[in-house]
């Protein structure tokens, strides 16, 4: 098999986000929970390796980041691209400053960029400042964000704080100039002893135009837009097929442990249509209370009922999740209420769930581990950068499973999404 593109994504959303704009675009997709243990069976032009990096220490960060390039090394990937967040979470200390140093060290590589752009979700760059929608990132709900607080900006800076190599900026003018101009700006860059840039993208078209200019680099770093312009550099076109799913059934739940504003809203909608909704308290978990057979409990007549799809959420506003993080520790309180959900997904799912909407991207990577999943074939989108995904359990269960990036999704999500898969 030819491997057009190996992806390395930093988070499960983050991944399923990328193999959705890569599917969309044209691309066969597999994408991998962890690193495969041999090589896959599948045809496929890109295989995404979902790792659950973003915010472990950067040195174990490195290591997974460095284990996924040398098997997808190994299949011959003729491209890496690691994929990290479209709001560029991360810690003082990284990790994709980290990780984006170790990749090119293993690779030999003097040149890379790194662009969180992704227009159709509203993060665009200008001058190398992150937008979500109308805001600065620094002024955006992702300030709060209970564990990779994002208060600046300009990328340029946050990156060179977290890496070696010197960071540049290809601004929009060269974007809007085409292909040939970012070509010579990368050479300029380069041999003024710039390692990584920055690239300013406003636009669909300016990751178009970016495409043919990366044909070239051996490794890439970016959210998930820029992969919409790498598929024509293989002459691949969109196609409908590249997406279809086995039909669904089954009954339907969600399970949120996301804070942000978008999940928050998205909870307040499903709850305010008078949908079956269930809170799991952190402090109770942290109490040794049995949160999750009180969540079953709950869960368990209503879908034997057949009612709707029910969820189970930890979502919390600001001020609840920071009285939270003060009480346990942010680290601490994150862990506890991930397991807490995770064990709750593999509940559900031995209840006869078939259809599972997850919402966190840390909590999506807790649910998928803890259902035991290690591949997902990528279907049809939900929204952008959320596509629904086939699966199977290691109970051998096959499940459609949606993991949703927090800040990803409509405020009518939750319901959305099944009526997509129906
Ligand atoms: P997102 O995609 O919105 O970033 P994540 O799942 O990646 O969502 O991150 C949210 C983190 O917050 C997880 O570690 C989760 O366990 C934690 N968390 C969830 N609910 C609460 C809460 N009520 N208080 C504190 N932390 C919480």
């Amino acid at each position: 098999m030819t491997l057009l593109l190996g992806c390395i994504a930093d988070d499960f959303t983050g991944a399923s986000d990328l193999a959705n704009n890569l599917v969309r675009a044209g691309m066969r997709v597999v994408q991998t929970i962890g690193v495969p243990a041999g090589p896959l069976g599948a045809e496929v032009d890109a295989v995404v390796i979902a790792l659950k990096s973003r915010t472990v220490p950067a040195r174990e960060a490195i290591e997974q980041s460095l284990a996924a390039w040398r098997w997808l090394h190994a299949q011959g990937a003729g491209q890496i691209y690691f994929k990290y967040c479209s709001t560029f979470d991360s810690t003082p200390e990284g990790n994709i400053g980290p990780v984006t140093d170790a990749l090119m060290d293993a690779m030999g590589c003097d040149f890379t960029i790194a662009t969180p752009a992704f227009p159709d979700n509203g993060r665009t760059v200008f001058k190398g400042h992150l937008f979500v929608g109308d805001a600065l990132l620094s002024d955006s709900g992702m300030k709060n964000h209970p564990l990779t607080p994002m208060t600046d900006a300009n990328l340029v800076r946050v990156l060179q704080a977290q890496c070696r190599r010197t960071v540049g900026l290809i601004d929009y003018r060269t974007v809007a100039a085409g292909a040939e101009a970012v070509r010579t700006r990368i050479e300029a860059l380069r041999r003024g002893g710039v390692g990584i840039a920055v690239v300013d993208a406003l636009s669909n078209d300016d990751l178009l135009r970016l495409g043919p200019a990366l044909a070239d680099l051996p490794l890439l770093t970016a959210g998930s837009g820029v992969a919409i312009g790498l598929p024509p550099n293989h002459g691949l076109a969109p196609s409908a097929q590249a997406s279809a799913l086995p039909a669904a059934a089954g009954l339907r739940a969600i399970v949120s442990g996301s804070c942000s504003q978008a999940t928050n809203q998205q909870v307040a909608h499903f709850i305010a249509a008078g949908q079956p909704a269930f809170a799991l308290d952190p402090l109770r978990i942290a109490a040794g209370e049995d949160v999750e057979g009180a969540a079953l409990d709950w869960a368990a007549p209503l879908l034997a009922q057949g009612a709707g799809p029910v969820l189970l959420y930890s979502t919390a506003a600001p001020d609840s999740v920071a009285t939270t993080q003060r009480r346990l520790g942010g680290m601490e309180a994150g862990a506890l209420v991930e397991q807490c959900i995770a064990g709750i997904a593999r509940r559900l799912v031995s209840l006869g769930v078939r259809q599972l909407v997850v919402a966190g991207g840390e909590t999506s990577g807790a649910c998928v581990q803890a259902l035991g999943i290690v591949q997902m074939q990528i279907g049809p989108q939900i929204d952008p950068g959320v596509p629904w995904c086939h699966a199977t359990s290691d109970d051998g269960v096959g499940l459609h499973l949606t993991l949703k990036s927090g800040n990803f999704g409509s405020e009518d999500f939750f319901t959305k999404a099944f009526q997509v898969l129906a």
